[in-house]
């Protein structure tokens, strides 16, 4: 695979070293601990310091702040091999580009030397606060308020589902800032940093799969913020917000390639050696039409993913379109793939003693989060809409 796919694509020569070292980790490292992560659900603090160790935590930080300057399809590389070998663990890499990202696109030269280094590094984690119990695909339905006194903000409100709130040392929340602004102006990003006085987290949610993520619940009350701990300007939240799934986007479509790459090769090698009707599973046509349907998918939602991030990097003016195709096609092709590899291995597939059960239910949060599957299509159809918009329209 890794000969067809170098050429395929024309990675670099350091995309292919990242990619090859990347793979060594997640087989012989990470592999080792997916079905204990998953069982136990404890965050997994020794793959996060394994990554920082190898700096794939700072990948896709500027090296002016102790980053490796990776573009994003060297990121998405890194996160689609962790996630072929255990999506929880590919979320700390994915994570830490999510909540970092308003900070390195919106922020001031002060917040991105005082926060970045020790996030480059590992040092620290960040979360990503967007979501509420009321708004979830409609961001403008926030209710969490920042409320601006003299040289601070008090913020007040609460945040749902935030991957690694719990544990992150920083967060970037999304609260509104003026409530009779117009529909996409009411936001404002800020980060706050844990210990902040009447910031917590909450309950910690019980998950269909990825159970080694901690998704949790944020409270704020009353929390005072300095006013230079805002992002961007007042009113900017939700363009930053937007901003950031674009780039960030690709990166859960990765996982998702990772993952379907992961279930393939698992389900691949199982129709080698079970023996049915006398001869290996994999002789037998409709298992065959299985499996090739299953690469295709694959190799199909890959292609759509390096496109993205490559069209993302250029600075495409579609770029928002390119990220929520890849994201939709890749998400959807993760969720068939390892459901069939389920198929594929029968009766054993519905069993724990074999990774594509849980391969199979991880791979349904990348329908779901970063945006649903049907808000990628209203994004897509919008941008292709604007297209054929008579002018003046
Ligand atoms: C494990 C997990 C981790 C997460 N991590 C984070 C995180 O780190 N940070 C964060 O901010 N959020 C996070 N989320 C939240 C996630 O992004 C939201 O769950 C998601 O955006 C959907 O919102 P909702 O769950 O409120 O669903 P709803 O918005 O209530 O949607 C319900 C259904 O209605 C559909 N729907 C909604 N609006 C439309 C529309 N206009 N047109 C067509 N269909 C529509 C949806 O597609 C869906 O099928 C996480 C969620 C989960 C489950």
């Amino acid at each position: 695979m890794t000969t067809s796919t170098t050429a395929a694509y024309r990675l670099t020569e350091e995309q292919v070293l990242l990619r090859e070292t990347v793979r060594a980790l997640a087989e012989e490292r990470i592999a080792p601990r997916a079905a204990e992560i998953d069982r136990s659900g404890d965050f997994p603090w020794d793959i996060k310091e394994l990554l920082a160790a190898h700096d794939v935590l700072g990948l896709g930080f500027p090296e002016a702040h102790g980053g490796v300057g990776g573009d994003l399809l060297t990121v998405c590389l890194a996160i689609e091999e962790i996630a072929r070998a255990c999506v929880t663990s590919s979320l700390i890499l994915a994570v830490q580009e999510l909540g970092s990202l308003p900070i390195r696109l919106a922020g001031s030269d002060d917040q991105r030397a005082r926060w970045l280094p020790d996030l480059a590094a590992g040092r620290s984690l960040i979360a990503f606060a967007l979501t509420e119990a009321g708004a979830g695909s409609d961001p403008a339905a926030t209710r969490t308020r920042a409320t601006r006194d003299g040289a601070e903000y008090v913020l007040d409100g609460s945040k749902r589902f935030i991957t690694h709130g719990g544990i992150a040392d920083l967060v970037t929340v999304f609260a509104v800032t003026d409530p009779d602004a117009t529909r996409h102006r009411t936001l404002s990003c800020f980060v706050v940093e844990r210990g902040t006085p009447g910031f917590s987290a909450g309950r910690l949610e019980h998950k269909m799969g990825i159970r080694g993520s901690p998704t949790a619940e944020l409270l704020f009350d009353g929390v005072r913020l300095p006013a230079e701990n805002r992002v961007g300007d007042e009113g900017e939240g939700f363009a930053i917000a937007m901003r950031t799934f674009e780039r960030s986007r690709p990166g859960i479509a990765a996982q998702a390639v990772g993952l379907a790459q992961g279930a393939l090769d698992v389900a691949a090698r199982y129709a080698s050696e079970r023996l049915q009707f006398g001869k290996p599973i994999g002789e037998l046509q409709m298992v065959q039409a299985l499996l090739a349907d299953m690469d295709a998918a694959t190799e199909a939602a890959r292609a759509l993913t390096y496109a993205a991030c490559r069209a993302v990097d250029a600075g495409a003016a579609d770029a928002g379109r390119w990220a929520a195709v890849a994201k939709l096609v890749a998400g959807d092709a993760a969720m068939r793939v390892t459901t069939d590899a389920v198929q594929v291995l029968g009766g054993y597939g519905f069993l724990e003693e074999f990774p594509v059960e849980r391969m199979m239910r991880d791979a349904k949060i990348t329908q779901l989060y970063e945006g649903t599957q049907q808000i990628q299509r209203l994004v897509v159809a919008r941008s292709l809409l604007r297209r054929f918009r008579p002018p003046g329209g």
